[in-house]
């Protein structure tokens, strides 16, 4: 029973609409999928209509922006209550934070001849997208200035880069708080990929388990053995559950559906600890 709690659509750095997504998922053989795009809900009715026509149950997620002293933290939110306005307005203030931000990297890098513009950009976004870099990135490939977004992640996006602009995002702790609020399971996405960048420590992590942190995504690619290893020592000192993901982002990245999963166990519990908020779409055939 192959369970993939963390893939994005369109609805931000995704190559795919959702429902698109969750075609994909239950073509790849999965009977559970969780659409979590980047601080935003406006993927899941395409993907409650996908899931449906495909045959696959159906998580419904998001993946809240955390910033910690500069260091940023990914919160997956599962089965919140979109209506919840505490989550609602950290998720609308990062979203609005983005597309500043986005303009300010765009002319930074105009400035210093790079080929780009926030046209350009926002064409590649779409309309009601959770801006990021990526749709920087697919706009330097579209003006060949760099031919895959990893390309760009490597050089003028990465995290030290003099054209890198933060935007804001909630304190990981408050955001655990808000996601209990909202009804629904906070799992922390991949805490230890310190590939991509800093990463916070095990202590921030045992204050997000004490305000309610349920899980660590120990399974997904940017891990090392012992990072995976690390996590799943963490997770059981801390009395938190493990999952394991893919992160898909359709052509945006090498990740494939599944290649990471979840146990059914820990999907109970997750089913279990939210409060109604959103429940699982189960339409899977058996
Ligand atoms: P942002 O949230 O705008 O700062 O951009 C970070 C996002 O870029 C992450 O959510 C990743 O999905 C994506 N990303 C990071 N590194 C890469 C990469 N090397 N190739 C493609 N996408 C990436
Ligand atoms: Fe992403
Ligand atoms: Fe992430
Ligand atoms: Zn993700």
């Amino acid at each position: 029973m192959p369970i993939d709690l963390h893939a994005h659509s369109t609805a931000s750095d995704g190559t795919e609409p959702a429902g698109v997504v969750v075609a994909q998922a239950a073509r790849a053989g999965l009977d559970v999928v969780a659409l979590t795009d980047h601080d935003t809900y406006a993927g899941w009715p395409a993907a409650v209509e996908a899931a449906q026509d495909a045959g696959i149950d159906l998580v419904r997620g998001v993946e809240v922006s955390c910033s910690l002293r500069g260091v940023s933290v990914h919160l997956l939110a599962y089965l919140v209550d979109p209506a919840a306005p505490g989550l609602g307005r950290e998720l609308d203030r990062a979203r609005e934070s983005r597309v500043t931000r986005v303009d300010r990297m765009v002319e930074l890098m105009a400035a210093d001849g790079i080929p780009v513009t926030i046209d350009e950009v926002r064409a590649q976004a779409g309309v009601g997208t959770t801006m990021g870099r990526p749709h920087i990135a697919d706009a330097l490939v579209a003006s060949g200035f760099v031919s895959t977004r990893d390309e760009a992640f490597t050089d003028v996006l990465r995290n030290g880069s003099r054209y890198h602009v933060s935007h804001y995002a909630p304190d990981p702790v408050r955001a655990v708080e808000l996601v209990r609020d909202a009804g629904g399971v906070p799992v922390m996405a991949h805490p230890f990929a310190n590939g991509r960048g800093w990463t916070v420590d095990d202590s921030v992590i045992e204050r997000m388990a004490h305000a309610g942190l349920a899980g660590l995504e120990a399974h997904h690619r940017d891990h090392t053995p012992a990072e995976r290893a690390h996590a799943v020592e963490l997770a059981a000192r801390l009395g938190q559950f493990v999952t394991g993901s893919s992160d898909y982002h359709g052509a945006g990245k090498e990740n494939r559906l599944g290649e990471n999963t979840t146990t059914a166990e820990v999907l109970a519990q997750i089913e279990d600890q939210a409060t109604g908020g959103t429940d699982v779409v189960r339409v899977a055939r058996t």
